[in-house]
């Protein structure tokens, strides 16, 4: 279905927008309390009519480097001293300027993502409350006393690592910098952070509005392409820990790099998550949990529920009500509140969706429902796929192995319990998977059984601050959110005191 709202009205509203972001802010890298400018720059472009939204710096190794000098600065200077208490204080204050910029930083992450307003917003309030859960949580750290000899008084102490580098990818930009900036700032160190080149907005405006409150150089957000920033960064040896989310491949180059300066990682990979509909489930709610995990963010999800595996009793039923559900999403202009799908957000990223469309078809799955591009003129500048789904799909075909990363669903079909999760583990991902059943028995059976660091029953999120979040397999290293990333973001120190009998 296409938004009747979808005129020539849509590249109208979208430059209005344009203007009214590029009022608030020039989009520059934010580098030791400071708006810091390259001659050379870089466009990021407004997805839904592929025209450049502004110009963004397109900083080199020299900015890494003026970033990294400032983060140590401030940590050795001022952030090192700082009580948990105080750093708390400070991130609730930012929280508050950041409440007040909810809307504009919505609209920013809608044009520049193509993600629909209100799913924009979803994230922009989730990315302030993980802030503010981590702005709680910081006030509790604690070291531990460890009982032992009479003479001795030994304990432990949390201490940050200092300066770390933390990169993140473009499906989820604010949220994404709000998982990495809450617990690493709350458990004390110093911080250069680099978005995705191809929607870093939001990720400098709140750097921006972050102005007065930190000191100088705590938070640093340097922009530029993966090998120019990123590489400098993942390679640099005065940063002491990398936290990266992004890709497999890439991911393994940030590890190869940190390996050289015995700089721990933490990494959030991709996906290829597996959603089995056992034959007691209620339908509707493993439909609608399908939907929602693989069309939210049209597909452009780590955690996507890309690969649905139906007891072969419910197939016919539930292939019937899925195509309905698909075919019920409206693609249209995400600056429309109606609007509950947009474009991919990038154009290469649409090349590679139509791609793996083509792949499905060629290698013998049945094409059920969507495949293309809308065929609504006003569209067509836009990168737009509509919800698609395969049926009769086999684990070895590329559309059931590799991140598509787009409004793709695989379906096949299972017999037995043991089917279900070997089908289900048969992936080198392991980073979410979902279950549709009523029996409590299988619920916990199947959570146990698949190879994933997330399982969802019934439905498809939420993703909570309060949960630790991160995969298995290939899927990553280490978790983001929870109070254990404090964890990481933190080395433990043994302090042993003699206690030798006072003589007076
Ligand atoms: P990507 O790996 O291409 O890029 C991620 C980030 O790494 C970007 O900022 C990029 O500029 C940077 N980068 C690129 N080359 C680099 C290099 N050589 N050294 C250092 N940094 C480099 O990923 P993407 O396309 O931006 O994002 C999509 C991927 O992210 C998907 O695979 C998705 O599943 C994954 N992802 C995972 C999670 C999670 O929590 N597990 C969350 C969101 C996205």
């Amino acid at each position: 279905m296409v938004s009747e709202t979808f005129s020539g009205q849509v590249r109208e509203n979208h430059m209005k927008a344009r203007e009214q972001v590029r009022d608030s802010s020039d989009f520059n890298s934010w580098i030791d309390g400071s708006r810091y400018d390259t001659e050379k720059t870089f466009e990021t472009i407004d997805p839904v009519i592929g025209e450049p939204i502004t110009t963004i710096p397109r900083c080199h190794s020299r900015e890494v480097d003026t970033a990294v000098d400032a983060a140590w600065r401030a940590f050795d200077e001022e952030w090192s001293e700082t009580t948990p208490a105080e750093r708390s204080q400070l991130l609730f204050d930012w929280i508050e300027v950041l409440r007040d910029h909810i809307d504009e930083l919505s609209v920013i992450e809608c044009i520049d993502t193509g993600k629909p307003i209100s799913q924009a917003r979803g994230e922009v309030e989730g990315a302030i409350g993980t802030l503010a859960y981590y702005a709680s949580i910081c006030q509790s750290q604690e070291g531990r006393q460890i009982s032992t000899a009479e003479d001795l008084h030994l304990y432990t102490r949390k201490e940050p690592y200092g300066v770390v580098g933390q990169i993140t990818p473009w499906n989820f930009p604010i949220w994404a910098a709000a998982w990495k900036l809450g617990p690493a700032l709350g458990a004390g160190n110093t911080t250069v952070l680099k978005p995705s080149a191809e929607a870093p907005m939001t990720t400098i405006r709140i750097a921006e509005l972050s102005e007065g409150i930190f000191p100088d150089g705590v938070v640093n957000v340097v922009t530029g392409t993966g090998s120019e920033v990123g590489g400098a960064l993942t390679e640099h040896d005065r940063v002491r820990k990398i936290s990266f989310t992004g890709s497999v491949s890439v991911g393994q180059k940030v590890m190869k790099a940190a390996a050289e300066n015995v700089a721990p990682v933490t990494l959030e990979l991709g996906g290829k998550s597996p959603f089995i509909v056992f034959p007691d489930a209620d339908l509707e709610k493993a439909v609608n949990a399908v939907a929602d995990g693989i069309f939210y963010s049209t597909g452009e999800i780590c955690d996507a529920f890309s690969r649905t595996i139906v007891h072969e009793s419910v197939h016919g039923e539930f292939v019937d009500r899925f195509i309905e559900k698909a075919e019920s999403y409206t693609l249209g202009d995400p600056l429309d509140e109606e609007t509950t799908m947009g474009p991919l957000t990038t154009e290469s990223q649409y090349e590679t969706v139509m791609e793996y469309i083509e792949a499905g078809e060629s290698e013998g799955a049945t094409l059920l429902t969507g495949g293309g591009t809308p065929d609504d003129t006003d569209l067509q500048n836009g990168w737009f796929v509509e919800p698609t789904v395969f049926d009769d799909v086999e684990n070895d075909m590329r559309i059931a192995r590799e991140e598509i990363f787009g409004p793709v669903q695989t379906i096949n079909t299972f017999s037995s319990y043991d089917e279900a999760i070997e089908l289900a583990n048969d992936t080198e991902f392991g980073l979410a998977a979902g279950i549709a059943t009523e029996r409590t028995s299988i619920v916990h059976n199947a959570a146990a059984d698949i190879e994933a660091g997330l399982i969802y029953v019934n439905e498809y999120g939420p993703i909570l601050p309060e949960a630790p979040y991160g995969g298995f397999k290939a899927s990553g290293i280490g978790k983001d959110l929870g109070t254990e990333v404090l964890d990481h973001y933190q080395q433990t120190k043994s302090v042993y005191v003699n206690l030798d009998d006072p003589e007076l």
